[in-house]
């Protein structure tokens, strides 16, 4: 492991080189009380110490160098790199200590106090990139030597003539050869060196533009635009200036920014577009719809064209979510006076599709590859090349197979669609032979609730009814083809109640019964349940209004006690008060169901009976401050477990009425005695 003091040069410098060694000195001896035999700790340079932590795993270099921290603490901060050496691919000391130097570096590069273990791959690439970046300089510095641009067509979708190139920058190292524009491009740009390399492009391209432009009158150059060259303070002027100087109108050129680009601050890019825009320089949004932005961002921003990344074009002859995600996007794009460019477009399926949904310019292998200059030219300007009458015929091709070819394709594409439409619905769909019963298709929701999956050979009354012959009740000499017959199955086999819709259609070549069933039971129940609550507050309610409007106590708890049995679907419903002996045994007002009772019984229903007996039975205290007035019996209640709320909620007002009753006898009581 090296030790590093964080700005000790600057400490030196403002504090004094007294101060310096003293602080050298405490980071010595913290080293020293941290350590034991076998550990050994070596000074290298000014600030810089090495320990060689012999049997240590990760863990514990971790733990030494937070503890050196705490111990630092106040003093000065450390950085560390460390390396393990057992398996780091070398027994070189050196090598070794080169590899600790490099974690060291990386730990100051970051934020500094803190500690970095060496990594063998990101040492690799770093030094493959440390490496290719100095060749790429001295590149840059011998005129932009080994780098080159590829240009790839632009196709029109309205007849797949040209429209324009885009240029696409090389790189042929002299000792690597050529690098992907992926690997070098972020290179460029976090040295900045894009700004260079990309003016280089664009003079470039310009040039080359305006000399096809002498064979394909129109031709449009596309270049890439990195945000780096965007952040210049004279981008405007540089690219105006340039195609000034190649004589070249700006309706020419097309500047791609990618749309991962920080693209926020759109008073200051709507200045810079305005300015490009008024010289008919056009701005496209490369790779859309793969970065943050939408369509309503871009709204904010001058922008004539958005081109739609490869990741949504590719087979999109498959992927029903991409084609509704695309004919979207396209749509959109248009109502905004925005073109669309679609990239990627490998093959002929895929372009049938980007047919269909209008994109306006199309580019991809399946037209050409990204190609120099000869290629382009024996392509596309040389008539006498066997590759230009190629590219010829390739045209008429896809003219011809514009209009046929598609309709077949979509169609496919369409039912494709549909039946991932109708295997994401929640209804149950099926499709069964009116005269042999088979059942042709069903749909996941059907498979579902059935649990038959392979439904081969199976006819739809076993399936869907689990009967062996074909159910009584059958529609199928109902149905027409141009109205839905609509009916309700209480169907036992499946344990659902069902709306159903049916009608005929044809299936491949045969007329065959499709049907919709909309499985209603939870809604039945969920309906229920709000039904039995409106119920409950309405018996509330009217409990309380006898209570408190009948002047007739008696009268008024037989009507409540009605409303309670009535609600409880009780056979009978009573009140029992105190007897003398205190137990509440008095029999004071009851109910009973009229259809359940005969007279008889009724009238042999007697005082003393012993209510305990009847075991399902719910009950209800009447208590007013603390005093029982008496007990609300319900026998055979539907709902034991729901009604106790609402009988507490009764009992309070029978409560209520009982103590007022009580009031005003004894307020009569008094009032006759006074009057006597
Ligand atoms: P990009 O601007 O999105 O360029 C399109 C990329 O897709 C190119 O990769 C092109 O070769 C590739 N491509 C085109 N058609 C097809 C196809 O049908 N199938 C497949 N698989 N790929 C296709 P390339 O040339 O490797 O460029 C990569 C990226 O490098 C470019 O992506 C662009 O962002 C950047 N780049 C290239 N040249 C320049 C430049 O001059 N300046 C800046 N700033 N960036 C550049
Ligand atoms: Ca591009
Ligand atoms: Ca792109």
């Amino acid at each position: 492991m090296i030790v590093d003091i964080d700005n000790f040069q600057s400490l030196n410098i403002a504090q004094g080189r007294a101060y310096g060694d003293t602080i050298l000195k405490k980071v010595a001896t913290t080293l020293d009380a941290h350590t034991r035999y076998p550990t050994e700790i070596y000074r290298l340079e000014s600030d810089l110490f090495a320990i060689n932590l012999i049997n240590k795993n990760k863990d514990d270099i971790e733990n030494f160098y937070n503890e050196l921290k705490i111990d630092l603490n106040g003093t000065c901060n450390i950085s560390a790199g460390a390396v393990n050496y057992s398996n780091c691919g070398t027994t070189n000391g050196e090598e070794i200590y080169m590899y600790a130097k490099s974690a060291l570096k990386k730990a100051k590069k970051n934020e500094k106090n803190q500690l970095v273990f060496f990594s063998n791959d990101e040492y690799k690439k770093d030094l493959e990139s440390s490496e290719l970046l100095d060749e790429i300089k001295e590149c840059i510095n011998s005129n932009f030597e080994h780098f080159s641009i590829e240009y790839q067509p632009q196709i029109d979708s309205k007849d797949f003539s040209i429209y324009g190139v885009e240029a696409l920058l090389r790189y042929d190292s002299p000792s690597k050869g050529r690098i992907a524009p992926l690997k070098f491009i972020p290179l460029l740009e976090a040295t900045k060196l894009i700004c260079p390399v990309g003016e280089w492009v664009l003079k470039k391209a310009v040039a080359q533009c305006k000399e096809w432009r002498k064979h394909i009158p129109n031709l449009h150059i596309s270049v890439n635009l990195s945000y780096i060259q965007l952040e210049q303070e004279n981008i405007t002027n540089t690219v105006l200036n340039i195609l000034e100087e190649a004589e070249l109108p700006g309706s020419a050129l097309t500047l791609e920014l990618t749309e991962n680009m920080q693209l926020q601050n759109y008073s200051y890019f709507n200045k810079i577009f305005y300015m490009w825009n008024k010289n008919g320089i056009r701005i496209s949004i490369d790779d859309f719809g793969t970065g943050y932005s939408n369509l309503s961002y871009l709204k904010l921003l001058n922008i004539n064209e958005i081109k739609i990344d490869k990741c949504f074009v590719d087979h999109i002859q498959h992927n029903a979510y991409n084609f509704r995600l695309l004919k979207n996007m396209i749509e959109l794009a248009h109502t905004t006076n925005i073109d669309v460019c679609c990239e990627g477009v490998e093959i002929i399926e895929e372009l049938m599709i980007l047919q269909e949904l209008n994109a306006d310019l199309l580019q991809g292998y399946l037209f050409y590859k990204p190609c120099t200059v000869y290629d382009f030219e024996q392509y596309y300007i040389n008539e006498e090349s066997e590759s230009y009458h190629k590219r010829q015929e390739k045209e008429e091709h896809m003219r011809q197979l514009n209009p046929v070819g598609n309709k077949e394709l979509l169609e496919n594409f369409r039912n494709e669609e549909i039946k991932n439409i109708i295997d994401s619905m929640d209804e149950i769909v099926y499709v069964s032979d009116i005269d042999t019963y088979e059942l042709y298709y069903i749909n996941a929701a059907g498979r579902r609730i059935t649990g038959v999956y392979d439904y081969t050979g199976a006819k739809c009354y076993q399936v869907l009814q689990g009967k062996d012959k074909p159910c009584e009740f059958c529609t199928n000499s109902k149905l027409s083809k141009n109205k839905f017959l609509v009916w309700e199955n209480e169907n036992k086999f499946l344990k659902s109640h069902l709306i159903l819709k049916d009608k005929l259609i044809s299936w491949k070549n045969k007329i065959a019964r499709v049907e919709f069933a909309f499985d209603i039971t939870k809604k039945e129940i969920t309906t229920q349940t709000i039904q039995e609550k409106l119920n409950l507050n309405r018996s509330i309610v009217d409990s309380c209004k006898i209570l408190s409007s009948e002047n007739d106590i008696n009268q008024s708890i037989r009507s409540v006690l009605k409303i309670i049995g009535d609600f409880c679907e009780s056979d009978h419903t009573y009140i029992l008060t105190s007897c003398e002996d205190g137990s509440l045994s008095n029999l004071s007002w009851e109910w009973y169901n009229e259809n359940k009772y005969s007279i008889k019984s009724l009238l042999s229903i007697d005082s003393n009976r012993n209510f305990a007996e009847n075991d399902d039975k719910t009950t209800m205290k009447i208590t007013r401050n603390n005093k029982i007035l008496g007990l609300i019996v319900v026998d055979n209640p539907k709902h034991k477990e729901k009604i106790d709320d609402f009988l507490e909620t009764i009992a309070h007002f029978i409560g209520y009425a009982l103590e007022a009753e009580e009031t005003k006898k004894t307020l009569n009581s008094c009032l006759i005695q006074n009057n006597n």
